[in-house]
C-alpha cells in the first residue's frame, strides 16, 4: 500500500513496529556513544517510547570531528569532480522521495506533526532542497577582479571546512536539510546535532547519504543533550564553523563558547514574536484570517516565524478575530497519524507546560481567552492544546514579547497606522512580518519600515528554497536557503598573477 491509501490504522501499526536507527553516525557508519549512555526519545502523540537514542557526549564529538576533519583535508568530497558531487546529491533527494512514507512516520512520531504535513510538506521539501542545492555545484561561477592589464586576479570560493550543523525539533528534516544542502553542495565535511526531541531522521538521512555515494566521514551524525554535544562543537578545534538554528540564548551560549576558545565562524537562526498588521482597507477579511489563523496554528504553533502577534486596526478588528477564532475551533487537534488531521501534538510535556504556563501569564496580565486555552486529548497520554487567541494584549506584556512557540496568538488593536508600525518593530526579535492592505503605497512604505528578515504582504508563510530565510535583531544573522546560504559555507580566496613583461 501506498502513503495516500494508508489509514490511521495502519500508520498506527507502523509505527507500532518501527525499529529506527538510533545510533551515533560516525565515519559511515552507526556506532553506539562511547559511554555506552542511551536516552528516551518519547512521541508528542501519546507520551510513549520511540527509541532509545545514543547519548553522545564529548568523546563522541571528538569522534566524528577527527572523522569530518580527515574526510575534508584529504578532499574525497571537495576535490571530486563538480558534476559527481551533484550526481550523489541528486541521489540523496531520489533516496529521500524513495523513503517517504519511513522518513514522514520518523518525523510525525517524533514531532508530534501530522502525517499528511510530514508526507506532503516536510519530506518532498527536503528532497527538493537537496537537489536544488545539487544543480548549483556545477553553476556558481568564481570572478576575475577588474585589476587592470597587468594582474590577473582571481576569486574563488572555497569551502570553510568542517561545519557543525545544531538544528532544533520543530522541522528536523527540512532545516537539516537547509544546512546540508549548503554545506556539501559547497565541498565541506559536516557533523550534524539533531534535537534530542527529533533525533531520527537526521540519522536515517546519514545513512542515506553514505547509500547515495556520500563519502565516509562528510556527514556525521551526534545526538546527545545539546548542553553537552553542542557546546562541545562549539568548543572543538577542529571546527571551522558553526550553522545553529535554535533558541535566542542557546545562540547567545555558543557565541559564549567560540568565543573563549578560538575564532571560526557562526550563522544563527534564531526565535521569533512575528507582527500580523492589518489595516483598515484588508480588504478580503476571509482570506486575511485564514492566512493569519494558518501562519500561528500550523505546525502548532511550534513555527519560528509563526504570526504569533496581531496588530489590528479598530475598524475591522471583531470581524477578523471571529473569523479567526472559528478557524481555530474547526482546527482541533487530533492524533498526528491519521490523515485527516490537520493540527497534531506539542513536541513534549515539558513544552505542553510551557505553552500552557504563558496562557496563564497572559490571563494574569489581563487577556480574555476566546478561544482554546486547555490542554486537550490528555486521556491519549498526549500532549495537545488547541488554537487559543488571547484577546485585549498590550505589546508590553510578556506573551507579546516572549517567543510561546504554541499555537497562541495575541491580539493588540490600534487606531493610527504609525502606531501599528511602532508596535510592529517594538519587539527584540526581528524574523518575519505580515501585512494587510490594498494600497500598494502603504504595503511598500510600511514593508520598507520593518525591522525583519522576511516580510510577507498580503500572504504569509509562503516559501521557496530559491529565495533566503533569516533575521534581524535578536532573530540572529546568516541567511539559509537560496544562493545567499552559500556565502555562509564558503570563503572567498583572492589569487594574484604579476603579468608584467620581465
Ligand atoms: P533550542 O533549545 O535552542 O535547541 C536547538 C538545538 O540546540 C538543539 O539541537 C539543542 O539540543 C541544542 N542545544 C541546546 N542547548 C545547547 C547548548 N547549551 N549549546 C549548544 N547547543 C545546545 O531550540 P529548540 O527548542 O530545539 O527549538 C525552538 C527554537 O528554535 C525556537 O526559539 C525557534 O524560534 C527557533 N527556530 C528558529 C528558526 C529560524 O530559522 N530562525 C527555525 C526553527 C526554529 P537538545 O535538543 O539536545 O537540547
Amino acid at each position: 500500500m501506498t502513503a495516500p491509501e494508508l489509514t490511521a490504522a495502519d500508520w498506527i501499526a507502523r509505527a507500532a513496529t518501527i525499529t529506527p536507527s538510533d545510533e551515533l553516525f560516525i565515519d559511515g557508519r552507526s556506532r553506539p556513544a562511547a559511554s555506552g549512555r542511551t536516552f528516551a526519545d518519547i512521541a508528542g502523540r501519546d507520551g510513549s517510547l520511540i527509541a532509545q537514542v545514543a547519548e553522545g557526549d564529548a568523546a563522541d564529538v571528538d569522534g566524528a570531528v577527527t572523522a569530518a576533519r580527515r574526510a575534508f583535508d584529504d578532499g574525497r568530497w571537495s576535490n571530486r569532480k563538480p558534476a559527481e558531487r551533484k550526481r550523489v546529491l541528486l541521489r540523496l533527494a531520489d533516496l529521500i522521495r524513495d523513503h517517504v512514507d519511513e522518513l514522514a512516520l520518523l518525523e510525525s512520531l517524533d514531532a508530534g506533526k501530522p502525517i499528511r504535513d510530514t508526507l506532503a510538506v516536510d519530506v518532498p521539501s527536503a528532497a527538493t532542497t537537496f537537489q536544488w542545492y545539487a544543480e548549483t555545484i556545477d553553476k556558481v561561477y568564481g570572478e576575475v577582479g577588474p585589476t587592470g592589464p597587468d594582474a590577473l586576479s582571481l576569486v574563488t570560493r572555497e569551502p570553510i571546512g568542517v561545519v557543525a550543523a545544531i538544528v532544533p525539533w520543530n522541522y528536523p528534516l527540512i532545516i537539516s536539510a537547509w544546512k546540508l544542502g549548503a554545506a556539501l553542495s559547497t565541498g565541506n565535511a559536516v557533523v550534524l546535532k539533531p534535537a534530542s526531541q527529533t533525533p531520527l531522521s537526521a540519522i536515517r538521512l546519514a545513512e542515506l547519504a553514505v547509500e547515495a555515494g556520500l563519502p565516509a566521514g562528510v556527514l556525521n551524525v551526534v545526538t546527545g543533550p545539546g548542553a553537552v554535544v553542542g557546546s562541545a562543537l562549539a568548543r572543538h578545534p577542529g571546527v571551522d564553523k558553526v550553522s545553529f538554528t535554535g533558541s535566542t540564548p542557546v545562540g547567545l551560549s555558543l557565541m559564549r563558547d567560540i568565543g573563549e576558545t578560538d575564532v571560526k565562524a557562526i550563522t544563527l537562526e534564531l526565535g521569533g514574536k512575528s507582527p500580523q498588521v492589518v489595516l483598515s482597507d484588508c480588504g478580503d477579511l476571509e482570506a486575511a484570517a485564514s492566512a493569519i489563523g494558518w501562519g500561528i496554528f500550523y505546525n502548532g504553533g511550534q513555527t519560528c516565524n509563526a504570526g504569533s502577534r496581531l496588530i489590528v486596526h479598530r475598524s475591522v478588528r471583531q470581524e477578523l478575530v471571529e473569523r479567526i477564532a472559528a478557524l481555530g475551533r474547526e482546527l482541533q487537534p487530533g492524533e498526528p497519524l491519521d490523515p485527516a488531521t490537520r493540527l497534531g501534538a506539542m513536541v513534549d510535556g515539558s513544552h505542553l507546560e510551557k505553552v500552557l504556563g504563558y496562557v496563564r501569564l497572559g490571563v494574569g496580565e489581563g487577556a480574555t481567552v476566546i478561544a482554546g486555552g486547555e490542554r486537550v486529548m490528555a486521556e491519549t497520554g498526549g500532549f495537545y492544546v488547541p488554537p487559543t487567541i488571547l484577546d485585549g494584549v498590550d505589546n508590553g506584556w510578556r506573551v507579546a514579547r516572549e517567543e510561546i512557540f504554541g499555537p497562541v496568538l495575541t491580539v493588540t488593536e490600534f487606531e493610527d497606522e504609525a502606531d501599528a508600525l511602532a508596535i510592529a518593530n517594538d519587539t527584540h526579535f526581528g524574523l518575519a512580518a505580515g501585512i494587510w492592505t490594498r494600497d500598494v503605497t502603504k504595503a511598500h512604505r510600511m514593508a520598507r519600515a520593518m525591522r525583519a528578515g522576511v516580510v510577507w504582504v498580503n500572504t504569509f508563510d509562503t516559501a521557496d528554497i530559491t529565495v533566503p530565510f533569516g533575521g534581524f535583531k535578536q532573530s540572529g544573522f546568516g541567511r539559509d536557503k537560496g544562493l545567499h546560504a552559500l556565502d555562509g559555507y564558503t570563503q572567498l580566496k583572492t589569487t594574484w598573477f604579476d603579468l608584467t613583461e620581465r
